[in-house]
């Protein structure tokens, strides 16, 4: 586990520890937290004897990313759907590209029924005409991908103390694991990469509560700093990025990590952090987006 301490101005005026822990380079293929949430969907998907993964995701989907390369990698046989049916028509982006490189088959479905993904019929049909196959829903947040976040957690606590823990937020299921391992006095901070995501806290309490029958109140989900929305990356995101890595030799990448660090530069600013504490930030990977943002953005 690599802790990269952060030598911000900002931190040094609030007497913080800012660290970085380079969750992005924990695995050399499945970079980051989609790796620790699959580590145990795999195990049960053998388990159970299948030999199929089928999952969900947008154009540009970092899980969609790993699920094919854990495909690659166990030799389980991957199919993705994706969101938006006028995809089929066009050339794959850097992200479909890759995962179809990676032997996944990919599925465009309309927009309405993508929507309507989990419920028993549209799931039924799809399972029906693309054979038997386990299913891990969008983003790969379900019960079994709390364990694996848990572990971050341990493998932490047994390199340093710490205070706060912060993490990016899509769908919260990162942030539920992290909360299930997290013990003592500490408090973990998520920050929402979508606009209007107060909507996640009561997804966060019910994944924990299932997973443990706790419901945690050690945590906060900031929803101030998603730059604009889901995906939308601003000439000011842009210019922290470059400039950020210009810093620290990191690259962030442009969904989740970099407004995480843009939100806790911040929290520092306004004096949020106990003076004296230890503030640990996830880098939980995701830097393939980048390649959709070449194509999008001459950069
Ligand atoms: C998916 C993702 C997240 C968000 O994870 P959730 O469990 O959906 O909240 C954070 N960072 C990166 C890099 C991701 O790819």
């Amino acid at each position: 586990m690599l802790l990269q301490p952060l030598n911000e101005p900002v931190a040094d005026r609030a007497g913080v520890r800012l660290l970085l822990l380079r969750d992005d380079l924990t695995h050399p293929e499945l970079p980051g937290n989609k790796w620790r949430k699959l580590k145990y969907n795999l195990q049960e998907a053998r388990r159970l004897g299948h030999h199929t993964l089928l999952t969900f995701g947008g154009a540009y989907s970092n899980h969609l990313a790993a699920v094919a390369a854990a495909g690659r990698l166990t030799g389980l046989r991957t199919i993705g759907i994706v969101r938006g049916q006028e995809l089929s028509q066009q050339p794959l982006n850097p992200t479909l590209a890759q995962a179809r490189a990676d032997g996944m088959e990919l599925q465009f479905i309309d927009r309405a029924t993508y929507r309507r993904k989990h419920e028993p019929d549209v799931l039924g049909q799809l399972l029906t005409t693309l054979g038997p196959a386990y299913v891990i829903p969008e983003g790969g947040s379900n019960l079994l991908a709390l364990p694996g976040c848990a572990e971050l957690v341990q493998e932490l606590e047994a390199a340093i103390d710490f205070d706060y823990l912060c993490v990016a937020c899509g769908t919260g299921g990162t942030l539920a694991g992290l909360l299930t391992g997290l013990r003592g006095q500490r408090e973990a901070l998520g920050f929402a990469a979508l606009k209007g995501a107060d909507f996640l806290r009561h997804d966060i309490n019910q994944l924990t509560q299932q997973a443990t029958g706790t419901t945690y109140t050690n945590w906060s989900l900031q929803t101030d700093y998603h730059g604009g929305g889901y995906a939308r990356l601003s000439p000011e995101l842009l210019q922290f990025v470059q400039a950020f890595e210009q810093r620290h030799q990191v690259v962030l990448d442009p969904i989740y990590t970099s407004k995480m660090l843009v939100g806790i530069l911040d929290m520092l600013e306004s004096g949020y952090f106990r003076r004296g504490s230890t503030v640990v930030a996830v880098h939980t990977g995701g830097l393939q987006a980048w390649a959709g943002f070449q194509e999008r953005v001459a950069l």
